[in-house]
């Protein structure tokens, strides 16, 4: 299914290599790793089947990477084992600051990532319903961040309990009280049911955009250590707003091309649509030296002179 709906995005956005390319690797990733090789390993009863969709869905979009039966199972699982417990946290600590900073979060939310996969394919048809407004940005940046604090919190707790051999924290039950509401309540509710099911009322990208705490921790980095930017041509732009309208992550494009301003914005995911949407080639995804991504220089609008943010 999720090749059926790359291949119908692919014919849509054909004029454009860098869709055909990051739908396909979306795909290999979705098909190989998320489908065939754990299924493979399962069938030759493999006991790190299980664990082979970790090679791309990590800690903490993976919230029970940490939890005690998924740090015994790799404990117990032998060299492989131990590989996809140092994969697991190479993943974070180096490997996704390393790429996120020469590319952008794009690498993983717009060429990996399964529910962005299936927000880019599936939800297309969704993408131009994000909320624009300011208030949606500013409880974007409270509800993601709120959701990253959450899980460093789980996973502190459950961490505690792990190494003290403790069931409860403060005379609190870990698994009631931490544990089983995160399961629920994000990783249940708001990434599956709000996530994908109210893609027709809310755009493609609820999840992305207002709970997924990986995409929150590569927006940080994103935004303060990256040399990623959507550059605009401002003296192009005809101020159509194709670019706003179809950008899923809600951002008004239009009014960073208008100024000539570069867009270095956390939430982007660089899918690269409002560049594809432009009649004008006003927009384009870049990833040049760090010094010179946040341009601040006057432009011309209409009859004032506006110096930039
Ligand atoms: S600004 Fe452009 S590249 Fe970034 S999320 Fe919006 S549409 Fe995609
Ligand atoms: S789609 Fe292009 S021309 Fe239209 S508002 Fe956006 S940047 Fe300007």
């Amino acid at each position: 299914m999720v090749c059926l709906w790359g291949l119908k995005f692919i014919l849509k956005y054909r004029h454009s290599r860098y869709h055909i390319w990051r739908t396909v690797v979306l795909m290999i990733c979705q098909l190989f790793l998320a489908f065939l090789i754990p299924e493979i390993l399962e069938g030759l009863n493999q006991e790190q089947a299980y664990f082979a969709k970790d090679l791309k869905f990590f800690w903490p979009l993976n919230y029970y990477f940490f939890e005690d039966w998924h740090l015994n199972a790799m404990a117990e699982g032998g060299s492989m084992g131990m590989f996809y417990l140092v994969w697991g946290i190479a993943l974070f600590l180096l490997v996704t600051p390393i790429l996120t900073y020469f590319l952008g979060k794009r690498w993983y939310c717009s060429w990996v990532c399964g529910c962005g996969g299936l927000a880019e394919t599936a939800g297309d048809p969704f993408r131009h319903l994000s909320d624009k407004r300011l208030s949606a940005w500013k409880l974007e940046r409270w509800l993601i961040h709120g959701v990253l604090v959450y899980i460093f919190v789980v996973t502190a707790v459950v961490l505690y309990g792990y190494f003290s051999n403790q069931s409860q924290i403060f005379g609190i039950d870990i698994y009631t009280w931490f544990r089983k509401p995160y399961g629920f309540l994000i990783g249940a509710a708001f990434s599956g049911v709000i996530g994908v099911g109210f893609y027709p009322l809310l755009g493609s990208r609820v999840w992305c955009r207002f709970g997924c705490p990986l995409a929150a921790y590569m927006g940080i980095f994103q935004r303060f250590k990256s040399r990623f930017r959507i550059t605009t041509n401002g003296g192009q732009c005809i101020s159509c707003g194709n670019c706003s309208t179809y950008c899923e992550q809600g951002i008004d494009v239009r009014w960073y091309a208008q100024r000539g301003q570069n867009i270095v914005r956390s939430s982007c995911v660089g899918c690269g649509v409002c560049s594809s949407v432009c009649p004008r080639g006003v927009l384009k995804l870049e990833n040049g030296p760090e010094q010179d991504r946040i341009n601040d220089k006057p432009i011309l609008i209409g009859r004032d002179d506006v110096r930039l943010l």
